[in-house]
């Protein structure tokens, strides 16, 4: 069994897991088979703009120096789909207040249409 060194406990673990066992850590940098390899261009380093590496959830041992990954996570991107994220979740928190708001007249439309329908 192939073992390595949790980021935060530094306990030995499998370097199978996805969790640390110990701290419960996620470990992203393993146990994720038969996605894309993502390799760095030029003199860049792929963890540089890594968000395992900024979290530092990352134990993989080619870290902080990987030009190739499979594991590599765009910084701005994820940041990019997190604000996104808070933008749909705003619009619905809006929706809904809306609706706390204006219950009453909901509720007098409602009694509007069952009466209209019971008129025809
Ligand atoms: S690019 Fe790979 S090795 Fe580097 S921090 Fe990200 S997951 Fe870890
Ligand atoms: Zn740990």
């Amino acid at each position: 069994m192939d073992t390595v060194t949790c980021s935060r406990c530094k306990q030995t673990v499998n370097s199978q897991a996805i969790t640390c066992p110990f701290c419960r850590t996620q470990l992203k940098a393993y146990g994720h088979p038969g996605i894309p390899l993502y390799r760095a261009r030029g003199d860049e380093f792929l963890c540089d703009t890594c968000t395992y590496h900024a979290d530092d959830t990352c134990n993989y041992p080619k870290r902080p120096h990987a030009k190739e990954c499979t594991l590599y996570q765009n910084l701005e991107e994820r940041n990019l789909e997190l604000q996104r994220q808070n933008q749909n979740k705003s619009v619905s928190v809006s929706v809904n207040n809306w609706i706390k708001r204006n219950q009453g007249l909901l509720l007098i439309f409602a009694l509007l249409f069952i009466c209209f329908l019971l008129s025809l």
